[in-house]
């Protein structure tokens, strides 16, 4: 069934772990994720990027995500908006039927351009009473993550705009947002590290001091596929090109969940294991020609790792913890000031 991420989160800030939160555009990622999620009997976030929405379109997205709650009914399962850019975009999703959405207001609607702090906080502020009157749960960014992906970010390396706890309070008490993404180094795509990241340029000190500083407000993680050597190497063995690269360790992200992360953002390894089965097919198989032959072991990649992260997250076997509170429900909630 559909939850409010805030529900979803709440719920693993009692039970002391933390939710993958795992990027689709279509029907095979959404049905790996589900197929996970039943395995280890998780509770699931899927968001979709303004890419993903654009690629795939809202209301095939939509229906997909739709089929998912009829199919597993036994997963709470969070549709949430990735990186909205703007008031109107998180609007739309919102209407669609999201129960969550990110207004990052950490860059200008462009995308691009690193914004003001004022700025963000009115944006983000207009996007939470707007949400909340529906019951919708808003993250918020401050700080500017790294990269650039899906035509999304500064393009700056993880460390120009690390997220200042003072600023990070600031921004918390005057947006009421539900979750807040911090910037620690981290960002975007396959190439996040040059070398195993030490705390010179993951600082994972900074988000305990945040933690501290907003022991209450639900972290999130971004940019934090681990960006195993072993998918880099299957892709690589067939024909692939990726230059050595290494993600944020599944250990720094467990350090991080003992300390107030309960969203971890990953996308890059999934993309990585549909990509190097597909590959795989192709060296080994080349007479395939139907979709089902590679899409199906993609689908079967994307699946292990998904199961495998929702495992090392904690979220595994807390699927039936709790009966999910109706979106109109959550609305009355916030407006009682809860
Ligand atoms: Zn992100």
């Amino acid at each position: 069934m559909l939850v409010s991420m805030r529900q979803l989160l709440d719920e693993a800030a009692q039970g002391g772990y933390g939710v993958g939160a795992f990027n689709v555009n279509n029907m095979e990622q959404i049905q790996s994720i589900m197929e996970a999620a039943r395995e280890t009997r998780s509770p699931a976030i899927v968001q979709a990027s303004r890419g993903a929405r654009s690629y795939a379109q809202d209301l095939y997205l939509y229906h997909l995500m739709l089929a998912a709650t009829e199919l597993y009914p036994e997963i709470p399962l969070v549709l949430h908006l990735d990186h909205g850019n703007s008031v109107e975009t998180c609007k739309s999703a919102i209407d669609l039927g999201f129960t969550s959405v990110m207004m990052d207001g950490s860059l200008m609607p462009d995308g691009k351009t690193p914004s003001s702090f004022e700025y963000n906080v009115e944006a983000t502020r207009k996007v939470v009473e707007m949400a909340h009157a529906k019951g919708v749960t808003v993250e918020g960014e401050i700080g500017v993550l790294g990269g650039i992906e899906d035509g999304h970010g500064a393009g700056l390396d993880g460390l120009s705009h690390v997220t200042d706890p003072e600023q990070a309070a600031d921004f918390v008490a005057q947006t009421g947002v539900d979750a807040l993404a911090i910037a620690i180094g981290t960002s975007h795509g396959a190439y996040k590290f040059a070398k195993k990241p030490t705390g010179e340029v993951l600082k994972m000190d900074r988000l305990i001091e945040i933690h501290k500083r907003l022991p209450k407000t639900h972290l999130v993680m971004h940019g934090s596929s681990s960006v195993p050597k072993e998918l880099q190497d299957i892709i690589n063995q067939y024909g692939g090109k990726l230059r050595p690269t290494f993600g944020v360790p599944v250990e720094e992200i467990q350090l991080g969940i003992k300390n107030g992360v309960r969203k971890i953002n990953v996308d890059t390894d999934n993309r990585l294991a549909i990509t190097g089965a597909i590959r795989k097919v192709f060296i080994e198989q080349p007479e395939k020609f139907d979709p089902r032959d590679y899409l199906k072991p993609a689908r079967e990649a994307m699946k292990k790792v998904v199961a495998e992260r929702m495992t090392q997250f904690g979220q595994a076997g807390h699927a039936g913890d709790y009966q999910p509170i109706p979106i109109a429900e959550m609305a009355k909630l916030y407006a009682a000031g809860k």
